[in-house]
């Protein structure tokens, strides 16, 4: 600091102190005052007349809400102005992957509107039944790398523990449908003995990703139960719950839930999002209450054909998705996974919601846009080329708008110790690129 300057705290009343002319203009630019809050469009439950009559108290309450799942034509047909294409769609998902909507995400869809987002991810429709050659019953190759039930170990430090077959909704375009809601059970006590027998022996294992279906699905005491004898294992280091809950029933998100997970730190929590509309009220309550649990947050996102592959629709998206403290992780190019090929895009066009978001919006908010290899070759991310060409000395890049930058590559300095005048010293021998 220059001598005779003298630094003040800022304070209410040192900012108070009205400026002149230039000096004020800067300091706006800097510090603007709040003026009236942005407007922001927020999806509303719209309660179908079938739950009219339902108490506030039952429908904020999570089992209320499972047991009321729709899970039929006829339940459908109250709530919803099917199509033809629906109508097929329904009839002929039994045996393919089960039907089940929670009366909260129901209340988010557009009764007469067949391509609102929310209603398209979980309502059956015609295509469904159409099977590309493409496709695959385990898109991940999950079972062959399964050495005990419920447990499949792909990689060498993590693990991915099946701990349900039961999820709030399905969704139509779910990599896992040969497992999930066949029965709705979690996973049996056996089992887990046998999964825990299985690390006990594994010791390089250091991260366990509970999945499923939903884990959160699970009772408190029997989530507590698998979360609290993983955690004693000694190598064992990080915890971490895949779910889709906080979105399709935000109402199990509840005190007593956070409390009992933040017992077993550190522990995060991928969230799967798929649009804007999801992110409700109940929503933006359940992933706060998680945050102020301690746990991080991360979204994962499906890349899905007419529901979120538009740049603006990602954009508005990952940007919600910050503002109630979730991270965006991933974006998902959509599996092989039986009857999904009407879901599935290009990978191009993956490539081109990156471009449009990358240097258009915080770092925070870009996801890394993966494709788990088929087959269970793994995430390999995909990303806009931005190294126009690599030459000596030199990388030539792209920026975001497509200007050209060089980035000079550091030169090699060796140094060589010399004597003059009885003094060792250390003098530059050569440079080289
Ligand atoms: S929540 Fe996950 S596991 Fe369940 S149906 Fe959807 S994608 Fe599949």
């Amino acid at each position: 600091m220059r001598e005779g300057v003298k630094m003040e705290p800022a304070s209410d009343s040192n900012l108070d102190v009205p400026l002149k002319g230039t000096e004020r203009d800067s300091q706006l630019l800097l510090f603007p005052f709040p003026g009236e809050p942005k407007k922001v469009e927020e999806t509303k439950e719209v309660i179908p007349p079938l739950w009219r009559k339902v108490s506030e108290r039952e429908w904020d309450d999570w089992r209320w809400q499972l047991r009321h799942r729709i899970t039929t034509y006829e339940q459908l047909r109250e709530i919803l102005e099917l199509t033809p294409e629906e109508i097929e769609g329904i009839k002929h998902s039994k045996g393919r992957l089960a039907l089940a909507v929670t009366p909260y995400f129901a209340s988010l869809m557009d009764p007469n509107n067949p391509n609102c987002p929310i209603r398209r991810q979980a309502i059956p429709r015609i295509e469904e039944i159409h099977l590309s050659k493409n496709e695959m019953v385990d898109p991940l190759g999950e079972d062959k790398h399964s050495p005990v039930p419920g447990l499949v170990h792909r990689y060498p430090d993590r693990v991915l523990l099946l701990v349900t077959d039961q999820c709030a909704v399905y969704c139509r375009y779910c990599t896992r449908r040969r497992l999930v809601g066949s029965n709705e059970r979690s996973i049996t006590q056996g089992n887990f003995e046998e999964v825990l027998k299985y690390l006990k022996s594994h010791r390089k294992v250091r991260d366990v990703l509970l999945s499923g279906g939903d884990p959160l699905l699970l009772e408190n005491e029997r989530l507590e139960e698998m979360l609290s004898r993983l955690r004693v294992l000694p190598h064992i280091e990080l915890l971490r719950i895949g779910t889709r809950v906080p979105v399709t029933l935000p109402q199990r998100i509840t005190g007593g839930l956070v409390r009992m997970l933040k017992k077993y730190h550190p522990l995060m929590i991928s969230i799967h999002f798929t649009h804007p509309k999801e992110i409700t009220e109940a929503v933006r309550r359940a992933c706060i209450e998680l945050a102020d649990g301690g746990i991080p947050l991360g979204s994962q996102t499906v890349l899905l054909k007419g529901i979120n592959d538009k740049p603006s629709i990602m954009k508005r998206l990952v940007q919600e998705l910050l503002k109630i403290r979730v991270r965006p992780y991933y974006i998902y190019q959509c599996d092989l996974a039986m009857g999904t090929e009407h879901f599935r895009t290009s990978v191009a066009t993956g490539i081109q919601i990156i471009e449009k978001l990358r240097g258009y919006t915080t770092g925070y908010a870009v996801p890394t846009y993966v494709i788990d290899a088929p087959g269970g070759g793994g995430k390999i991310p995909l990303q806009p080329d931005y190294v126009v060409s690599r030459g000596k000395g030199k990388t030539v890049l792209r920026n975001y708008e497509g200007k050209i930058f060089e980035y000079a590559e550091p030169n090699i300095i060796e140094f060589k110790k010399t004597r003059s005048t009885g003094e060792e010293k250390v003098v530059p021998k050569k440079v080289r690129a």
